[in-house]
């Protein structure tokens, strides 16, 4: 064998597999053709934060007049924004990079495929290793919408290196990037329309936590068509026009230009997975619990699997993976889905750890659920941020945390008070005795966990 270990992508999964597993003593090659960096520092999570953060300033400065201040002639400068959006990334990718290409591995910048399930064939030559980690990550899905390849339109990538500031822009899909990347177009002054099929935007969670989006988005000028279906997209030389039924009538839109955000797909391309026996799943590559593949010395991590497209969660994948990858006698170390989280960085953000109420239903478990509103609580009035609640699930006997869910001001903080009580098993009576500073958003969390706890009492 020429390895110990093989990873195939170089991204956050694909690092901390190999940084794992190297730590554990193996001999590890990372393959990966570049450019090197990784989705969510090249085109996903950094470059997007860098920039809401000028549109959540224009939107403050807009309101300037609120907090007894004055700001005139506010314009924003898409160059300069994105400018030092690339400042910023290239400062992180240099830094991934120089890890990258430590010694302590063997980095090979081409492209894998597989060829046997012992061996890849990478820039003309054969390698082997006793285990393989695939991380390749997700590529922009092609949805076959009549008119829509032949109309052109950008996508998340795109939309990240614009410099020229469309005046309209139609958006397709609400899921966390559509939103966040729509919520900045408004916000610096374009007009944006979102269309999206589902009844309501981030259909991946409970209704009432996409609702006070929904509201601020159109507060802020948006037009937000929910509950669609998609017919046609077509162009002339000025716009793009999007047809499609909205309320049992058929409706169409015009733009200047058209974002299709309506997600990715699992990058398997030219792995010849066939050759190495792995099998797909439902979202991706099949894994279980210990990222292991249909077969046992493969593993899948990060997006490549679709379970979980975020990024700290392709990292502990990959963990995982390296660490069972190195200690085949050992019992397999597994992923805790219990705490799985997710944040939308919309304003209000979105922020959700454990389960929603839409999982309880589907998966039959029983549990109890408190609210309490953002515009009821004194520190959210003091900062004249009042969109959105949170709520709480727990077990109905125990008084177990099962579900925290926030829609508020910095709800991607204040999860992880949440995260951390979830991570020791503890109750709505743990949250309600730890001391809360007042007064801080965080204290909000102590109002439904309080009515929770009465409710048990009561049983
Ligand atoms: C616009 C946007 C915003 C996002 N924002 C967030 C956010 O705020 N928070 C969050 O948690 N997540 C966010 N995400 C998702 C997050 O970026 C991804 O879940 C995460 O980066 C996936 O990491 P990965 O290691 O699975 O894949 P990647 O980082 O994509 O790494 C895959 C690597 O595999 C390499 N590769 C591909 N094919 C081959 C091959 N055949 N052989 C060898 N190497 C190959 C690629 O070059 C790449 O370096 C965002 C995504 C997008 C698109």
């Amino acid at each position: 064998m020429n390895y110990d270990v093989i990873v195939i992508g170089g991204g956050s999964g694909g690092y901390a597999a190999a940084d794992t597993a190297q730590s554990a003593g193996a001999r590890v090659a990372i393959v990966d053709p570049g450019p090197l960096g990784g989705l969510c520092i090249l085109r996903g999570c950094m470059p997007t934060k860098t920039i809401l953060r000028s549109s959540d300033i224009m939107a403050l400065m807009q309101r300037a007049g609120e907090f007894g201040l004055a700001a005139s002639d506010l314009k924003a400068d898409l160059s300069a924004i994105i400018d030092r959006k690339n400042r910023l990334i290239r400062e992180f990718a240099d830094y991934r990079i120089g890890q990258l290409k430590n010694p302590r591995f063997t980095l090979i910048q081409d492209k894998a495929a597989f060829v046997s399930p012992t061996e890849i064939e990478v820039s003309g030559q054969r390698l082997s290793a006793k285990s393989f980690i695939i991380a390749t990550g997700s590529v922009i899905d092609q949805i076959p919408i009549p008119g829509l390849a032949k109309s052109g339109y950008l996508t998340s990538d795109d939309v990240l290196e614009l410099k020229d500031q469309p005046e309209s822009m139609i958006v397709l899909g609400a899921g966390p990037v559509a939103v966040e990347l729509a919520q900045f177009y408004q916000r610096i002054g374009t007009q944006v329309t979102l269309i999206q099929r589902s009844p309501h935007i981030l259909s991946f969670t409970d209704e009432d936590l996409a609702r006070p989006v929904e509201d601020r988005l159109r507060e802020e000028g948006m037009t937000l068509f929910t509950g669609t279906r998609l017919q046609e997209v077509s162009a002339d030389g000025k716009s793009k026009t999007v047809r499609f039924q909205h309320e049992g009538k058929e409706k169409t839109v015009s733009a200047q230009s058209l974002f299709d955000a309506l997600g990715r797909r699992p990058n398997t391309d030219g792995l010849n997975l066939d050759a190495a026996g792995v099998k797909m799943g439902e979202w991706g590559i099949g894994v279980d619990c210990s990222m292991r593949t249909s077969q046992p010395h493969i593993y899948a991590v990060g997006d490549v699997n679709g379970l979980h497209e975020v990024v700290h969660i392709a990292i502990q994948q990959g963990e995982i993976a390296g660490w069972n990858a190195t200690h085949p006698d050992q019992t397999a170390r597994e992923v805790d889905e219990r705490l799985t989280a997710n944040v939308v960085f919309t304003d209000p953000q979105v922020a959700s750890v454990g389960l929603t109420e839409k999982d309880c239903r589907k998966k039959k478990i029983e549990y109890l659920a408190a609210s309490y509103p953002f515009d009821d609580h004194g520190k959210s009035l003091c900062l004249g941020e009042t969109h959105g609640h949170v709520k709480l699930l727990c077990d109905p006997t125990s008084g177990e945390i099962i579900g925290g869910h926030i829609t508020g001001p910095e709800a991607g903080e204040l999860i992880h008070q949440l995260i951390a009580i979830m991570y020791y098993k503890g109750t709505v009576r743990d949250l309600l005795t730890m001391p809360h500073y007042h007064p801080t958003l965080s204290e909000i969390l102590t109002y439904p966990a309080e009515e929770l706890a009465q409710k048990i009492i009561l049983k």
